[in-house]
């Protein structure tokens, strides 16, 4: 599997190309916004399909180019965790309304809940339910790499005081990441790369002693 980055949009949301190169499917991961620069790395990525549009979460910076991207790939699928798909329909939801941006609304194709898994070419892929961020954030495993959308950043994690964020949910996601099984890539939605277990010798909010001190 190949991942490419490009950062889009006001706020330098991760948007991800990912090609998956024995079956040539393609799949592009939050799309912030709709670009010649995201269509150019989509064209660069070698894809012969976009087969998929995946979302870790609802809010505006990572979905506002899936309307037109959808238009463009009419055969790809938009896939987004189900707390989450009201924010398609909803810039109030998505926050977009707060940024004064416009938001066409439209569904999802594929609402996701936890364990939920769908194929990508020859690789299944997870979906982890992880609210806290929003309740309908997801964090994708692709074998062992992890979308980790904004509630796990590289040494720390998404903010829990927007809209439909809840810290408590947060701790729990975060110590449900950190009990996976073995060690993942893990491409956030903003910010660099990092590894699980990196994250779980360095993370303040994955090491369980921190939580006391809150
Ligand atoms: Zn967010």
């Amino acid at each position: 599997m190949k991942v490419s980055k490009v950062v889009l949009g006001p706020v330098d949301t991760n948007c991800y190309i990912v090609l998956e190169e024995q079956s040539g499917l393609g799949a592009v991961i939050d799309p912030s916004v709709y670009t010649t620069e995201l269509l150019d790395a989509i064209e660069a990525s070698g894809m012969t399909k976009l087969q998929y549009i995946i979302l870790t979460h609802g809010h505006s910076d990572h979905i506002l180019g899936v309307y037109d991207l959808k238009k463009k790939y009419p055969d790809a699928t938009v896939v987004i965790g189900d707390d989450d798909e009201i924010c398609l329909m909803s810039a109030a939801c998505s926050l977009a309304a707060d940024l004064g941006l416009e938001q066409q609304p439209m569904h999802a194709d594929k609402v996701v809940k936890d364990g939920d898994t769908f194929f990508f070419g020859p690789i299944e892929v997870k979906a982890v339910s992880t609210p806290g961020h929003t309740p309908g954030s997801i964090c994708y495993l692709f074998d062992n790499i992890m979308f980790s959308g904004d509630t796990l950043f590289c040494r720390t994690c998404g903010r829990t005081d927007l809209f439909r964020g809840n810290l408590a949910d947060m701790h729990e996601s975060i110590q449900k990441l950190g009990k996976l099984a073995g060690d993942f890539i893990v491409y956030p939605g903003h910010g660099p790369s990092t590894t699980l277990d990196s994250e779980r010798k360095t993370n303040r909010f994955m090491r369980k002693i921190e939580w006391s001190l809150l």
